[in-house]
């Protein structure tokens, strides 16, 4: 009697343990599955801000790019960069395609400039006096 109430007690004890080891491989697998979600977070958050450096580099570069490439003013002829915007030299490129002509703003044609000066307010393209004559005649 007395050892099978020992028995019982042992069985109830192994039984004990084996919820507790459960227990503590269940918190394990949980604090290892936060951990591989803290890790990918990580990664995650380490990858978005690689894009965003590698998306802020490419316009730095676009940037550079642009403010290094020369033009010829359509009018006068002289060969400068967007760059000298710094000096006071602004440069307007018409939008059509074929043209892809650059100008200074004090070598357009009065008229040319106040039409630039409205389509910039209007946020719209911009055509030189040579490829579209028509924008240009006087009412
Ligand atoms: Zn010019
Ligand atoms: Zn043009």
């Amino acid at each position: 009697m007395e050892r099978e109430k020992t028995a019982a007690e042992k069985d109830r004890r192994d039984a004990q343990r084996a919820l507790e080891a459960d227990e503590r491989k269940r918190l394990k697998e949980q604090e290892e599955s936060e951990k591989i979600k803290r890790k990918e977070e990580r990664v995650e958050k380490r990858l978005a801000r690689e894009q965003e450096q590698k998306k802020n580099a490419d316009e730095k570069r676009d940037r550079g790019k642009l403010a290094n490439k020369k033009f010829t003013c359509g009018v006068c002829g002289m060969r400068g960069r967007v760059l000298d915007e710094s000096k006071g030299i602004v440069w307007f490129e018409c939008d059509e395609k074929v043209c892809g002509k650059w100008y200074h703003f004090e070598c357009l044609h009065r008229s040319e400039q106040d039409y630039l000066r409205e389509s910039m307010e209007e946020g719209e393209s911009w055509y030189c006096k040579a490829c579209k004559p028509w924008l240009y005649c006087e009412e």
